[in-house]
């Protein structure tokens, strides 16, 4: 049985990072290559990081019904994962990853109900600034609209499984092997009592204060109208 792995994050979380270096840490994970009309950024090359296309070829892909779900990020460009790679996952028994925003997840959601949706949370909205800043991909008024977004993103934290905050790098890899390893043994009838431990520490319930001044920190810029 293929299961489904989603993560979303407010741009610049760190999420890419952890993606990473989960998939070579995890062996049958499967990694869903989105098609974008976006254009490429850095060193991003067409097939690995995304499927660049026009938006007609999108468009054409949407009139096919090619698509596991798709989505008007940012307000600007297009984002979808082809259906293809779920089947892919399911032929080769692997499982499937997911990077996708909010809207995405909520489709999946509603067409797989047992994917497993996980939330990367930045630490504060200074720290998501200069996460962004120092990746040194985006113009200023993108770093704006990025942080803008990420305001509006995060206050979906609820509706996901689980909830990791990125702060320390290492922590938060080891934190998204053990909620992937241990949903995988859960759901094949069998369980490792520590990496249950170590992935429950990551619930709705057990993050709740934790992310309470997360929040507040993106709530405060925006009440005294951004910077
Ligand atoms: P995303 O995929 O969520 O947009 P990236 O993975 O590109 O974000 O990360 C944004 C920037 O933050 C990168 O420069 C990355 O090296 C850095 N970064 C990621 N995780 C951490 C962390 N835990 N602590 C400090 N910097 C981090
Ligand atoms: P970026 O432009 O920074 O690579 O990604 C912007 C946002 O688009 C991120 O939140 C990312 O998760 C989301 N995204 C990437 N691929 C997909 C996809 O296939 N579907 C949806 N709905 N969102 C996606």
């Amino acid at each position: 049985m293929t299961n489904v792995f989603i993560i979303s994050a407010p741009s610049g979380s760190g999420k890419s990072t952890l993606v990473e270096k989960l998939r070579k840490q995890v062996p049958n994970l499967e990694f869903s290559i989105s098609y974008t009309t976006r254009k490429p950024r850095g060193a991003e090359q067409n097939g690995r990081e995304y499927f660049f296309v026009s938006r007609e070829q999108f468009q054409q892909m949407i009139r096919r019904n090619e698509f596991l779900e798709y989505a008007r990020v940012f307000e600007v460009d297009y984002y979808g994962t082809a259906s293809r790679f779920l089947r892919k996952a399911e032929q080769y028994g692997n499982d499937l990853l997911l990077d996708i925003d909010v809207q995405g997840a909520k489709q999946i959601r509603e067409k797989i109900p047992d994917a497993v949706s996980i939330f990367i949370l930045p630490p504060n909205r200074s720290e998501l600034e200069k996460r962004l800043r120092e990746r040194g991909q985006n113009r200023e008024d993108d770093i704006q609209r990025r942080l803008d977004d990420a305001r509006r993103e995060i206050e979906n934290y609820e509706k996901y499984d689980y909830i990791l905050v990125n702060d320390r790098l290492d922590e938060s890899v080891e934190g998204l092997k053990a909620i992937v390893l241990s949903e995988r043994l859960r759901r094949s009838g069998q369980e490792d009592r520590c990496l249950s431990a170590r992935a429950e520490m990551y619930r709705l319930k057990k993050i709740r204060e934790r992310v309470q001044p997360i929040l507040q920190s993106f709530r405060e810029v925006a009440a005294g109208g951004g910077k």
